[in-house]
């Protein structure tokens, strides 16, 4: 007996030597990272899981991800900021905005920001019940919308809409900033007459919005709407396809922004690079998760619509694909 208690107890620290020597692509230590996402019926929200998913399935790295649902793109960067996030998923305006020290901002300039890669598209959504008489943009003068709660994405963009209108707080009847996943269900129980989203199509916030209220996609594509597409660099023209949510069988012309993975240049390099290569050596299984991901094309990711630098661990993966010199 004695003696097999101390065989054991030598093939215990055995063991554990062994694993201290494994292979130099190994992390002895467990690495935690939380990636900070949306609503739970956005995007970014899969986004976060879906790279979760593949970062645990790794073998050898060793890194146990996490990525729990946020107050949006603006949220993120901050959470990054602060040191409580590790990476988050942001529009590549407020990107941009929060790299330069602009718009939000504003002399407030994060320079340690990196991009890591970029995601789907997402035009500005705006949704407005079919019995508001809204039809157009100008239309919201007066209603009751949704602008987006302090964090998000849309809230930020929604301002830059405002800015080029003349708009305040005091153009609508109410001008509330319900999160993202909370505003569907406040237009069907009319509590608001429209909400605004800036997210990847299709999405279960819309979706859900589009089948318990007649709901309509209001286009964005006036003169001041084509202002703030020339003026700024990280806006474009976009098209929300007709026929994915129900009552809305056309095209609807809006302006949008990418969605973009981004980190902190304190991040560990090995963490993004084996972060990046769980995302891209598994792209065909990643894209799978999520119809809004059907479309992306993995060198575009790596290489358009960044403004921040990249970081070096994921600079390390595409350089060895050779997408990047
Ligand atoms: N674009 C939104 C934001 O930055 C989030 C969209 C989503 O969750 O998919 O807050």
């Amino acid at each position: 007996m004695k003696r097999h208690a101390l065989s054991a107890a030598f093939t215990g620290t055995l063991l554990s030597v062994a694993m201290f020597a494994s292979p130099a692509i190994a992390q002895d230590k467990e690495q935690f990272i939380t990636i900070g996402t949306g609503g739970q019926t956005g995007v970014y929200y899969v986004v976060g899981q879906s790279i979760c998913r593949l970062v645990n399935r790794l073998d050898d790295a060793n890194i146990k991800c996490n990525a729990p649902s946020t107050g949006g793109s603006v949220a993120n960067i901050n959470g990054i900021k602060s040191g409580e996030l590790d990476m988050g998923v942001a529009q590549s305006d407020v990107q941009y905005q929060a790299y330069n020290g602009t718009g939000n901002f504003e002399g407030d300039a994060f320079k340690d920001l990196r991009a890591v890669f970029r995601v789907h598209g997402e035009p500005l959504t705006l949704l407005a019940r079919a019995d508001s008489g809204i039809e157009t943009l100008d239309d919201l003068k007066g209603k009751r919308v949704n602008i987006g709660n302090p964090g998000s994405g849309q809230r930020n963009t929604m301002q830059v809409v405002m800015d080029a209108k003349g708009w305040t707080m005091d153009t609508f009847s109410l001008a509330s900033q319900l999160d993202a996943a909370e505003q569907a269900s406040a237009l069907s129980d009319n509590n608001i007459d429209a909400m605004v989203y800036v997210v990847g199509h299709p999405n279960g916030s819309i979706q859900e919005a589009t089948t318990t209220v007649d709901a309509r996609l209001i286009p964005l594509n006036d003169k001041d709407i084509q202002g703030i597409v020339s003026e700024y660099p990280y806006y474009s023209a976009s098209v929300i396809p007709g026929g994915l949510y129900k009552g809305n069988p056309d095209d609807v012309e809006t302006f949008g922004v990418a969605a973009t993975f981004v980190t902190t240049a304190k991040a560990d390099e090995e963490v993004i690079y084996q972060t990046v290569k769980a995302v891209f050596d598994n792209f065909d299984r990643f894209k799978r998760l999520h119809p809004a991901f059907e479309n992306l094309v993995a060198e575009d990711m790596a290489t358009q619509g960044l403004s921040a630098p990249l970081h070096k661990g994921a600079a390390r993966y595409y350089r060895e694909r050779g997408w990047i010199e």
